[in-house]
């Protein structure tokens, strides 16, 4: 196989064993045109490979070797090196997770497109947060509280998972909202509950006032005072992620949340 790798900043002294161990093999590492790319590190290094790798998305594979904790996105271990050939060789095992896409639109008129592998949310930890929440361009609802948060299956253990949001099968073909301390009384009211979207819906969320908000990107983040509406759904865009031989998404559930 034709492989680079994107290492995390500690992880060097493995990366280069692993390197070497994979062309003693007959891999070949190169930065011309790799078909798999191996994150070493956690998940958080999975997150910032697949965005360094995002403009040929659709022609590499992702493969996480896993030297920091959880590593949900991190199917191997550094000594599994012969695991990795054999289920790229015999048996390839392919996870699709699915991306988000979304588009924020400046009060100024101008427009950024961006897309997460896990989630983003709206959050604002000073002000009450006022969040319009308009479904194919239907309004559903007035949102007062901390934030939402809008995640992709393969998201949906991670902050998702914390707010009491669902676990949903990286197969379903959808994205879910998930409140962050809604404020519910008999004048302000909320759905109160995660909601799942599918494939075909975009979500719009729009306040009067982002004062003060923050938008999260996976582990990046920015600032919202500019910001008048943000657009959310499922990109067609998904990374391939090899697994290894028999896992499933919901052993990687199992492994994660209940050991082994
Ligand atoms: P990080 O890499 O330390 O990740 C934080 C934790 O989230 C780690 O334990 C990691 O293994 C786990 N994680 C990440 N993606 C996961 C997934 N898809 N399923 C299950 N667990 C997952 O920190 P970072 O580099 O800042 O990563 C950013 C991510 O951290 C965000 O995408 C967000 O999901 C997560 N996060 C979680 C919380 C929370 O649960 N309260 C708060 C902030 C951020």
């Amino acid at each position: 196989m034709r492989f680079n790798v994107f290492c995390k900043e500690n992880s060097i002294d493995q990366c280069d064993k692993i390197i070497k161990t994979l062309v003693e093999q007959g891999n070949i590492f190169t930065n011309d045109n790799p078909e798999y790319i191996i994150s070493i590190g956690g998940d958080g290094t999975m997150l910032r490979a697949v965005r360094k790798y995002y403009d040929v998305i659709d022609h590499v594979y992702f493969i996480g070797i896993n030297t920091g904790e959880l590593g949900f996105y991190t199917d191997f271990l550094p000594n599994e090196a012969d695991q990795i050939i054999h289920s790229v060789t015999c048996s390839p095992n392919y996870n699709h997770c699915p991306l988000l896409e979304y588009e924020m639109v400046y009060k100024n008129g101008s427009v950024v497109r961006n897309f997460a592998l896990n989630e983003i949310t709206i959050l604002n930890s000073f002000r009450t947060q006022i969040l319009e929440v308009t479904i194919n361009d239907n309004p559903f609802e007035v949102f007062r509280g901390t934030g939402l948060l809008v995640s992709t299956p393969s998201g949906s253990t991670a902050y998702n998972k914390s707010l009491g949001g669902a676990v949903v099968d990286i197969s379903i073909e959808a994205f879910q909202m998930t409140e962050v301390a809604s404020i519910n009384n008999r004048v302000y009211q909320t759905l109160g509950s995660p909601i799942l979207l599918g494939k075909e819906s975009i979500l719009k969320l729009s306040s009067p006032n982002f004062n003060q908000a923050t938008l999260t990107t996976d582990y990046m983040f920015d600032h919202l005072d500019d910001v008048e509406s943000i657009k959310v759904w499922l990109s067609d865009k998904k990374i391939k992620l090899l697994t290894k031989c028999n896992h499933t998404f919901w052993h990687r559930v199992k492994r994660a949340f209940l050991g082994k």
